[in-house]
C-alpha cells in the first residue's frame, strides 16, 4: 500500500516565514514560522535582507517536516505563497542581490510617481494594468534599484540581472536556481503586466526603463514549475503551486464563482471578489487583479483594502490603554445594544479606497457625557466593519455581481461582535470556515491539484468547511440610519490635514 503523501505550503509574509504541512482532508498536521528582521534604514523606506527571506523560508520547510516526521518523499508537491509586490534584483550567475528587498510598504518612489501622473500617464497605465500610480507596486521598486545602484542598469541589460518578486526570489532558490519564473498573480501586482494580453508590456518597461531580460517568465498559478534541488527539504519534490497571499487565500476560501469574496480581517483587511473571466475594470478606485491562472484560463478579481483594520484595535489596547488584550474589546462591546450615537474614524493614515485621502486623519464624533470605554470598542469594531461594506458596495457597483456571502478569516475574524455587525450591515451572512490558514491552505490547493492530489475544484470545494455562520439579525430600518451616521463622520476625517 502506498504510504500517506501530503502537501507542503510555503507562506513568505512580510514579518515571518511560514511552513504548513496538510493532508488530503485539507487538515495542517504540522508548522513552523520563522522572524525575520525588518530594516527601515530612512522615514518611509522598508527592506528586508533577500538572504532572510530564503534561509527562514528553507529553515521552516525543513522543521514543519521534521516535526511532522516525513521524509521529502512523502510530499506530493509544494505551494508557494507570499508578500506581494516586493521587489528583489539578484546576479543571475553569483546569485547575489544587488540591493536589499524593497517591501511593499516602502514608499521612496513617491516623489516619482507623482512625476508620472504629472505626465499624464495614470489613465492608461490603469487600464492596462488595473492598478494605481503608486509605489506600493513593484515598477518603480524596479527601476529605483537599477538607477540607484552603481552599474546595475548596464548589468541588467546586457542580461546578467534578474528581477523578481518574492515567489520568483523563492522558486529560483528552492530550485537549485534553474527556474526563474513568475504567476500571473505577482506578475498582475508589477504595474508591469497587461491584464488584456496577459503578459509583460512592452511600452511599460519602456516607460519604468526595465530590460525584459531581467524578467521572469510569466507561468500559471497551478503546474509543476520544477523540483526542489536535491540538497534541500523536500528534495525532488514538484513545486507546483503559486499565488500572491490574497489570491491564494481567494482560492483557500474557494471563492471560485463570480460574485464570491473573502475578506482577511488582519491588521489592515484585504477583500478580493471573484469577477470570473473577464477582467472588471473600476470606476470606484479599486484595483483590478489576477485572481489566478489555471490551465491556460485566466481569472479575475476586484480588491480593496482598508488600511486600519485589527490595528484599531491594538490602538485601543497600546496607545490608549482602554483595554489590556483584543478578546476584552470584543467581550466590552457585547456589553452594549449599540455604539450609542457614537462613531470612530481609524483614518490614522489617510483613507484607502474609495475615498483616498490621503489627508484624512482620525476622528471620533457623537461623543455624549453618557460615552464609554464599551461604546468606543464598539465602535471600533464597527469601524472595521463599515470601511469594509464600502469597499462592498464599490465591488457590486463595479461589477454588477450582488454578494451572496462573506467569507472571512484573518486574526480580528475571531471576533463575534465584528463578523455579526458585519453581517448586519452588508444584509448577508458572514462566514468563518473551519480551517483560517487560507492563504497557505490555497496555495496547497493550486500545488495538490497541479499533481492530482487532488483531483478537481468539486473535490476542494468539499473540504472547506464552514465552522460559524452569522445570519443578518437587523432589518434595513436600523442600519440605514448608523450608515448615514457613518458617512457625516467620513466626511467630517476627510481632508484635516493640509498639504504643505
Ligand atoms: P497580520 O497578518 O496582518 O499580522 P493577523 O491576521 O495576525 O494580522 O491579525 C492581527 C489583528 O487581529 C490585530 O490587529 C489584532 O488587533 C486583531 N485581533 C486579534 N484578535 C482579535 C479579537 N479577538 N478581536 C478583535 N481583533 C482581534
Amino acid at each position: 500500500m502506498a504510504s500517506e503523501r501530503f502537501i507542503l505550503a510555503l507562506d513568505q509574509g512580510t514579518t515571518s516565514s511560514r511552513a504548513i504541512v496538510f493532508d488530503r482532508a485539507g487538515r495542517a498536521v504540522a508548522s513552523a514560522q520563522k522572524e525575520f528582521a525588518q530594516h527601515f534604514p530612512r522615514p518611509g523606506w522598508v527592506e528586508h535582507d533577500p538572504m532572510d527571506l530564503w534561509s527562514s523560508q528553507s529553515a521552516v520547510a525543513a522543521e514543519a517536516l521534521s516535526k511532522a516526521g516525513l521524509s521529502s518523499e512523502a510530499i506530493a508537491g509544494v505551494g508557494l505563497t507570499n508578500q506581494r509586490e516586493t521587489s528583489l534584483v539578484w546576479d543571475r550567475e553569483t546569485g547575489k542581490p544587488v540591493y536589499p528587498a524593497i517591501v511593499w510598504q516602502d514608499r521612496r518612489t513617491a516623489s516619482f510617481c507623482e512625476r508620472l501622473r504629472r505626465d499624464g500617464v495614470e489613465p492608461e497605465l490603469a487600464r492596462k494594468t488595473g492598478l494605481r500610480l503608486d509605489p506600493y507596486f513593484s515598477g518603480t521598486k524596479v527601476r529605483w534599484i537599477l538607477d540607484e545602484v552603481d552599474g546595475a542598469r548596464r548589468r541588467a541589460e546586457d542580461g546578467r540581472l534578474l528581477f523578481g518578486t518574492v515567489d520568483t526570489w523563492l522558486l529560483w532558490q528552492l530550485t537549485g536556481r534553474r527556474i526563474h519564473a513568475t504567476d500571473a498573480t505577482n506578475a498582475s501586482r508589477t504595474l508591469l503586466f497587461n491584464l488584456e494580453t496577459g503578459d509583460w508590456d512592452d511600452g511599460l518597461l519602456e516607460l519604468f526603463g526595465i530590460p525584459r531580460a531581467m524578467l521572469p517568465e510569466i507561468r500559471s498559478s497551478s503546474e509543476v514549475y520544477g523540483e526542489v534541488d536535491g540538497r534541500l527539504y523536500p528534495g525532488g519534490s514538484p513545486v507546483a503551486g503559486i499565488a500572491g497571499d490574497q489570491q491564494a487565500a481567494l482560492f483557500g476560501q474557494t471563492c471560485f464563482e463570480p460574485g464570491m469574496a473573502k475578506n482577511t480581517y488582519g491588521t489592515g483587511c484585504f477583500l478580493l471578489l471573484h469577477t470570473g473571466g473577464e477582467a472588471v475594470a473600476s470606476e470606484n478606485n479599486l484595483l483590478t487583479t489576477v485572481a489566478w491562472r489555471m490551465k491556460g484560463k485566466t481569472e479575475y478579481a476586484l480588491e480593496g483594502s482598508v488600511f486600519i483594520g485589527g490595528a484599531v484595535i491594538q490602538w485601543l489596547r497600546d496607545e490608549l490603554g482602554l483595554v489590556g488584550s483584543a478578546p476584552e474589546v470584543d467581550r466590552l462591546a457585547e456589553t452594549v445594544e449599540d455604539s450609542g450615537g457614537f462613531y470612530l474614524v481609524p483614518a490614522f493614515a489617510g483613507l484607502g479606497a474609495p475615498h483616498w485621502d490621503p489627508y484624512a486623519r482620525g476622528a471620533a464624533l457623537g461623543i455624549t457625557r453618557g460615552t464609554n470605554r464599551a461604546h468606543f470598542c464598539r465602535a471600533a469594531l464597527e469601524a472595521i466593519a463599515f470601511q469594509s461594506a464600502d469597499l462592498i458596495a464599490c465591488m457590486e457597483k463595479d461589477s454588477g455581481l450582488p454578494l451572496k456571502e462573506l467569507r472571512v478569516d484573518g486574526g480580528a475574524s475571531r471576533s463575534r461582535p465584528l463578523l455579526q455587525f458585519q453581517a448586519d450591515l452588508l444584509g448577508v451572512p458572514v462566514v468563518r470556515p473551519t480551517i483560517t490558514e487560507t492563504t497557505a491552505l490555497g496555495a496547497a490547493f493550486l500545488a495538490g491539484l497541479a499533481v492530482g492530489f487532488w483531483e478537481d475544484r468539486e473535490e476542494i470545494r468539499r473540504i472547506w468547511k464552514e465552522d460559524t455562520r452569522f445570519e443578518p439579525a437587523r432589518g434595513e430600518e436600523a442600519m440605514e440610519p448608523l450608515r448615514a451616521g457613518w458617512r457625516r463622520a467620513l466626511e467630517r476625517a476627510g481632508g484635516w490635514e493640509r498639504p504643505e
